[in-house]
């Protein structure tokens, strides 16, 4: 089942509002994995400036920032700060890096009882 997934950078592409093939469309409406994590990118997207505009962070790193830096992006100095400081955004980072997919990462935040942002 998981090798029927949509791919993170094509989730990442619909929550920029960029169209999904038909395929991918109809597995979203059936894969409630799928489609949180779309809505966990979209939330971020919606939020980003805002966050970035307030200019310190309470919370710790959104999970699109830091998967996007786990391949290589770069992340605001904010966002840079708190990462220099934090073990738990730290240990994300790291488990992102040897994910395949938001999706794992999603679900190790989950079992962890970690928020997600
Ligand atoms: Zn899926
Ligand atoms: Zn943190």
């Amino acid at each position: 089942m998981s090798a029927d997934h949509i791919l993170t950078e094509q989730v990442f592409k619909a929550a920029e509002g960029i169209d999904l093939t038909e395929a991918e469309i109809g597995h979203l409406r059936g894969c409630a994995d799928c489609r949180e994590v779309l809505s966990v990118l979209t939330r971020h997207n919606r939020l980003r400036l805002q966050k970035l505009a307030v200019g310190s962070l309470r919370d710790h790193l959104p999970i699109a920032e830091i998967w996007g830096h786990a391949r290589g992006s770069d992340i605001d100095g904010v966002y840079q700060n708190h990462l220099g400081k934090c073990d738990q955004c730290t240990d994300v980072l790291a488990f992102c890096r040897v994910s395949t997919s938001l999706r794992q990462v999603i679900q190790m935040l989950k079992d962890r009882g970690l928020k997600i942002e």
